[in-house]
Formats: C-alpha cells, sequence, structure tokens
C-alpha cells in the first residue's frame, strides 16, 4: 500500500459565520488532510503538534481512520494551536480573528522511519520551516510533495516559504494567495509567475467557484458542486488538499491527466466539508455518499458537443 505523509496543524479553532458560532472544536490543516484522505485506500500518517489540552478522543478520532499519529509530539506542559474566524456573509472572504501559535512556536517535526519513504508528502498548512524540515527528513525522494499554504506565511516568514516552494511540486493556494504570492491579479499571470518559484504544477482554489490547475501552457478547471446547503467552509482548502494528495498517492500516477481526477476528488470531498461546522460533516460521511456525489460531478460537467 501507498504511503501519504501529511503534516500540518492540529488544532482548535472557534468559528463564526453568518449561520452560527463555534466554541473551541477540532480543526487544524492536517485533521481536515487526514481525514479527507483516509476515504483512499493507502497508508498515512500526521506530523504535528498538539499541548496537553488536547482531549485523547480527538486522537482517537484519527486513529480510527486508520491514521499513524506516532508523529503527533504532545507537549503535556504547552497550549494546542488556536484560531479564530470570521466569515462574512457570501462565504467566500473571512478575517482571521486569533492565531495563536502556542505549541507551535517551537516545534521541531519528527518523520516516523517507516514513513521516511513515503510517496507523497502533503506539506499543509504551518510554519515554512517545519515544512522544510520534513523534505529533509525522507530518505527517499517522494514521487510528489504538495504544498498548501496561507497568507498568514506570507506575511511572517515569505523568505522561509519561498525557499520550500522551490522543492515541491505542487503547490495549492487560494486564489487570494496567489495573488498576494505573485503580485499579480490575473490568476493565469499569476500562475505563470508561481511556476517560476518551483512548483511545476500551480492549484488555485476558488472557493465555491471551483479550482484551477495549471501546468505550463495547460489549464484544467473543475468547478464546486452547487450546493443548497453551506454552513462553515472552514477546511475545505485543506480537505481539497486531502483529496487530491490522497487519491495522488492511491493511483501512483503523478501525470497532468491524473492530476485532473485528483481535482474532481478533491472538490468532491471539499464540497462534503462545507455542510456542517468544522469536521462534523467529515466524521460522518460515508464511501456511498461519495461516490453519490462523484456521479453528480460527471453529470455537471458533461456534454456532447462534437468538434
Ligand atoms: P482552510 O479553511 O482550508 O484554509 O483551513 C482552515 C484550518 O487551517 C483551520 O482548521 C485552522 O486551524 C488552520 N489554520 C488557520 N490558520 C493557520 C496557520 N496560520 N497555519 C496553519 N494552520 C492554520
Amino acid at each position: 500500500m501507498n504511503k501519504l505523509l501529511i503534516v500540518g496543524t492540529v488544532a482548535f479553532d472557534a468559528i463564526e459565520t453568518p449561520f452560527g458560532k463555534t466554541d473551541k472544536i477540532l480543526g487544524g490543516a492536517a485533521t481536515y488532510i487526514g481525514l479527507s484522505a483516509s476515504f483512499f485506500n493507502l497508508q498515512s500518517a500526521i506530523v504535528s503538534v498538539v499541548g496537553g489540552d488536547f482531549p485523547q478522543e480527538h486522537l482517537d478520532l484519527l486513529t480510527s481512520r486508520n491514521i499513524d499519529i506516532s508523529g503527533i509530539e504532545i507537549v503535556k506542559e504547552g497550549k494546542t494551536f488556536f484560531w479564530s474566524g470570521l466569515y462574512h456573509n457570501d462565504l467566500n472572504s473571512r478575517d482571521t480573528l486569533v492565531t495563536e501559535l502556542n505549541v507551535l512556536a517551537d516545534f521541531q517535526p519528527k518523520v516516523p522511519q517507516n514513513f521516511k519513504d513515503a510517496e507523497v508528502v502533503m506539506l499543509g498548512n504551518l510554519h515554512p520551516l517545519v515544512q522544510s524540515s520534513v523534505l529533509d527528513q525522507m530518505e527517499t525522494t517522494p514521487k510528489l510533495v504538495v504544498l498548501d499554504t496561507m497568507n498568514f506565511w506570507m506575511d511572517c516568514a515569505l523568505p522561509e516559504l519561498l525557499d520550500v516552494i522551490k522543492r515541491v511540486d505542487v503547490i495549492t493556494i487560494n486564489d487570494e494567495e496567489a495573488r498576494q504570492l505573485s503580485g499579480e491579479y490575473s490568476l493565469v499571470k499569476a500562475a505563470a509567475k508561481i511556476h517560476t518559484l518551483g512548483p511545476k504544477y500551480v492549484v488555485i482554489k476558488k472557493g465555491e467557484h471551483g479550482a484551477l490547475l495549471f501546468h505550463g501552457a495547460e489549464v484544467f478547471f473543475a468547478p464546486a458542486l452547487p450546493l443548497e446547503e453551506v454552513f462553515d467552509p472552514t477546511g475545505a482548502g485543506d480537505t481539497f488538499a486531502g483529496g487530491f494528495s490522497g487519491y495522488i498517492a492511491q493511483s501512483e500516477n503523478v501525470s497532468f491527466e491524473n492530476m485532473k481526477n485528483g481535482i474532481i476528488y478533491g472538490s468532491n470531498l471539499a464540497s462534503f466539508c462545507v455542510e456542517k461546522f468544522g469536521t462534523e460533516r467529515m466524521v460522518s460521511l460515508n464511501e456511498n455518499e461519495v461516490n453519490q456525489r462523484l456521479r453528480q460531478f460527471k453529470a455537471l460537467t458533461q456534454f456532447n458537443i462534437e468538434l
């Protein structure tokens, strides 16, 4: 079975959307990536850090999805990373209210020995030095390295971020972040500029407007499924990344053609994530629902014009 190594935050989130508000609930980039990737046939592990305040039941949830958590360090006297966000009426834009790094501030990641030969490495959102350190620890060259990041790291650790971006094959970021990173408004120009920073593949996520995959002059677009109810977009980007990297790890094919399918799998899984607050929907999701929605995705985009 192929291996997927995931690094990212395992966190507490407090979220406010036009539909409600939560206290501290389970969140974090690696949490969403891991839950999403658990729908594929692979071995996965998370490298992260939590504090002594992190409930065992959340760790048990990850283990119950066959995720190896031996790379999640528990700092007993420390506090878990905390993020709080407020979404506006259109749900496409949000303000970060609080980012408390806590135990993440001094985190030295340790990749479990049996994942140092993972075929796919998914560098989820956290400090770019931690992302680099994970790559340094790999004993064999991964078939694919995917990186996700966010404006927070562009604001406070840009040189380190540019260093790690040079080392990856695929970058997944949202439209606003692509503009910030490239200084270009047009997403086509932004992707071209980001290619010159290193990644051969650039995925730009556009929330309810789908996702674009750029590979030089080649472009692919996947829509987001029009949903009746969207409650909370938190984690949609990470769930997308988990679906994309999980599918690639399972299929062992890193061609552009196969990445198109990865984009569809990622979009499909992310469409569930937003239906409830936090991780709730990803936890209740089953394989039948995933497959049924994939059929909907196919129907949404298929047409028979002959040219
Ligand atoms: P997304 O909605 O996909 O952008 O991801 C939201 C998740 O990212 C939340 O669960 C947060 O805990 C986590 N998060 C927020 N800010 C950061 C940050 N600066 N670094 C790492 N993870 C973060």
